[in-house]
């Protein structure tokens, strides 16, 4: 893999003009603002904290049940996806 950095900042904000399609799964979180292109991904980047609050996990700082890191990635369309290969988007 050649991945150099883009011009985008993936640390930043994810693009306000994202709109959920309808019948996509696409999610837009309302507590961290980021986009998600589907229900799983976006379910994997919240975490119930020992109050039983929602906590908004960054989709890059993401790590599975052993704490290995499992980082999403930002499709070409700017949401962020589990995996490029698993949404069938390859870049
Ligand atoms: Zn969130």
């Amino acid at each position: 893999m050649n991945l150099k950095h883009a011009s985008t900042d993936l640390r930043g904000p994810s693009k306000p003009h994202l709109k959920p399609a309808i019948g996509t799964g696409q999610c837009l979180c309302m507590g961290c603002g980021e986009a998600f292109n589907s229900v799983s991904a976006f379910d994997r980047h919240q975490r119930i904290g020992s109050d039983g609050r929602t906590i908004c996990l960054h989709p890059l700082e993401i790590t599975d049940r052993n704490g290995n890191p499992k980082p999403m990635v930002r499709n070409a369309r700017g949401w962020w996806v589990t995996s490029l290969r698993d949404m069938g988007d390859q870049p």
